[in-house]
């Protein structure tokens, strides 16, 4: 008998055996059984010793080469099929044995296969522009490579001699070290004390509860918990302040020994991004940054307080209200909001409901949050935890985003195309927010029930756009101290960081002094020059749903064609083709438009 999961208590701790097989993910695109995998995890063992099989061979043919670009597409396509397979096993249940040893076997086949590859990049690098040229006209199948000897090319540039890469690169673990210090002492070695939450009733503080803490609707658990994280943060100023410092100069140094001006500059060069595109998401965040203001002083007056502390930025400024779906409802409500993006769109999304996609509740011991993850020869997968709240139809139909995006550009583009850049990641899984929260607001009355979604929206935004900016901002200001010289002590991260805080939240927000202290708990400064991107993916997602909304049939078919352009061009082209300038103010103040239109709303 099938068990009807809209029936079913998702809230109890069941075991993962005891979840409905309807609500789990079918795997079998990826393989039949746990025996399939096995057997095509000994083939593939056997494939990885000969994997270095063209080296010192990619310049003597055109079938030479074409057949070495294959043979490492055949290896790659298989080693990210069982790396899939293995990996969800044990996001299922992470305490499973089983699954940890499947787990941990093809990671280390994975390092061993790259290891044996490793010959490819350095080798092309030394391919002559001319012969490319010439083995693309004796074989036509070399043709559909040339972005990518295109990009090799570009990077030759920036690529030091094989010997000093070498060098570099087994040299890794000690560039690392601030990084690492940084992940180890932040995850494992910092302890928080203990907050009262009732009489007799204390809970540690965490990194993973911190947020949660924040968001009470206690005032004084809330300032309780930023005031005792913080002073824990304190007493390590000078240490994470030297991490992180390690981290700026290694960029930096990178960055110039690879010839490029900046570190900025080195990171953008990847995905070819002009600089003026990260300069223009700050100037036009910061030409407009009264609007961000004007978000503080509507969340002073709805918590009804005299004076807004930043311990009071995270609790919802409404009442929770009876608002629950069961799957069917949101599966039924994700339909009707995509609805805009047409047949050929709400077939995928149909398909991944119909095909079980999704893994929808959590078990005990499952991979915490949402994710999606697909390879070339599959589904997409979307991994769930879901409460049944209007923030779970949220995650849903993001994820969706981010699946569709997927399934798109594997269905139309070659292998070496297929996967999106980082820059784009994120606009396909916003693009349907965008749609939910329009779609939800044309259809809801209930004046509670609004304010809760707009709530929902602003929150996001303000997390996403103005958060993101800000990161962007200071990161980009102490990578420049750094390369002119300036010692980043944790006086000055401090005294900068606080500066900018409040140059973005406005008179209206208390400036508390453990704010300052708020770059020693983020982990993306690690990361070289990576948040922007969610305030520029948001911004083209804004873009397009407004697109979208307006009816305007040219721009479902741009949208489309930019799902499906997966990484044939680069991403600044992509989105130009699909009419979305991102070197333009434009797409940043649509952003900030709908954010005001949405803040009027939420005053009516
Ligand atoms: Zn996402």
């Amino acid at each position: 008998m099938i068990q009807d999961i809209n029936q079913f208590d998702y809230s109890k701790n069941w075991q993962r055996s005891e979840i409905p097989e309807q609500a789990t993910w079918d795997l079998t695109s990826l393989f039949a059984s746990d025996e399939a995998w096995e057997k095509a995890f000994i083939d593939f063992k056997e494939k990885i010793i000969d994997a270095d099989c063209y080296a010192g061979k990619l310049a003597e043919s055109a079938e030479q080469l074409l057949a070495a670009l294959q043979f490492s597409e055949l290896l790659s396509r298989e080693a990210n099929k069982l790396m899939l397979y293995a990996r969800l096993k044990h996001d299922q249940n992470r305490a499973d044995t089983t699954y940890m040893a499947m787990y941990s076997k093809i990671s280390q086949a994975c390092s061993q296969l790259f290891g044996k590859l490793a010959f490819m990049k350095p080798e092309l690098a030394e391919l002559d522009s001319e012969i490319i040229v010439t083995f693309s006209q004796e074989n036509p199948d070399l043709q559909s490579y040339k972005k990518f000897f295109q990009d090799i090319a570009r990077n030759k540039a920036h690529t030091l001699s094989e010997k000093e890469e070498t060098l570099l690169a087994k040299a890794g673990d000690v560039f690392d070290a601030g990084a690492n210090v940084f992940a180890i002492f932040s995850n494992a070695d910092l302890k928080f004390p203990r907050v009262k939450i009732e009489k007799d009733y204390k809970v540690r503080i965490t990194q993973a509860n911190y947020t949660s803490l924040l968001e009470s609707r206690q005032r004084k658990i809330r300032k309780n918990t930023f005031e005792k994280y913080y002073k824990t943060y304190q007493k390590y100023e000078n240490t994470l302040a030297l991490t992180l410092q390690n981290q700026i100069k290694q960029h930096n140094y990178l960055a110039e020994i690879h010839g490029h001006p900046s570190a900025r500059a080195a990171a953008l060069f990847a995905d070819a991004i002009p600089e003026a595109v990260y300069d223009q998401l700050i100037d036009t965040v910061s030409d407009n940054i009264s609007l961000l203001h004007r978000y503080v002083l509507i969340r002073k007056k709805a918590l009804g307080l005299k004076f807004l502390h930043c311990y009071d930025l995270y609790t919802p400024m409404v009442a929770d209200v009876d608002f629950t779906f069961t799957p069917a409802e949101a599966q039924e409500l994700v339909l009707k909001a995509l609805q805009p993006l047409g047949d050929e769109y709400i077939q995928i999304i149909e398909k991944a409901f119909a095909e079980r996609w999704i893994d929808w509740f959590p078990n005990q011991g499952k991979y915490s949050g949402g994710y999606s993850s697909g390879t070339y020869d599959s589904n997409p997968y979307i991994l769930l935890n879901w409460q049944g709240s209007l923030y779970s139809v949220y995650t849903l139909i993001h994820e969706l985003g981010h699946s569709a995006h997927t399934y798109f550009s594997n269905e139309k583009q070659p292998y070496q195309y297929s996967s999106y850049s980082i820059f784009l990641a994120e606009i396909a899984s916003n693009t349907n927010e965008n749609l939910l929260t329009d779609y939800l607001l044309k259809h809801e009355t209930d004046l509670k029930r609004r304010r809760y979604i707009i709530n929902h929206y602003l929150n996001g935004f303000r997390a996403t756009m103005f958060r993101q900016t800000q990161f962007a901002k200071f990161e980009h200001l102490i990578h420049q101290a750094e390369q002119q010289g300036t010692p980043l002590t944790a006086e000055y991260l401090n005294q900068e960081y606080l500066r900018i805080n409040h140059e973005f939240y406005g008179p209206y927000l208390i400036s508390d002094p453990e704010i300052s202290l708020e770059w020693m708990r983020i982990p993306h400064f690690y990361f070289n020059y990576y948040v922007y991107q969610y305030a520029t993916g948001f911004s083209a997602a804004t873009s397009f749903a407004k697109k979208i909304l307006a009816g305007d049939q040219a721009a479902v078919k741009n949208y489309l064609d930019f799902l499906k352009a997966g990484s044939s061009d680069y991403p600044i082209e992509t989105l130009a083709a699909a009419g979305i300038d991102m070197t333009e103010a434009e797409p940043i103040e649509q952003a900030l438009e709908t954010f005001a239109q949405y803040m009027d709303l939420f005053e009516k």
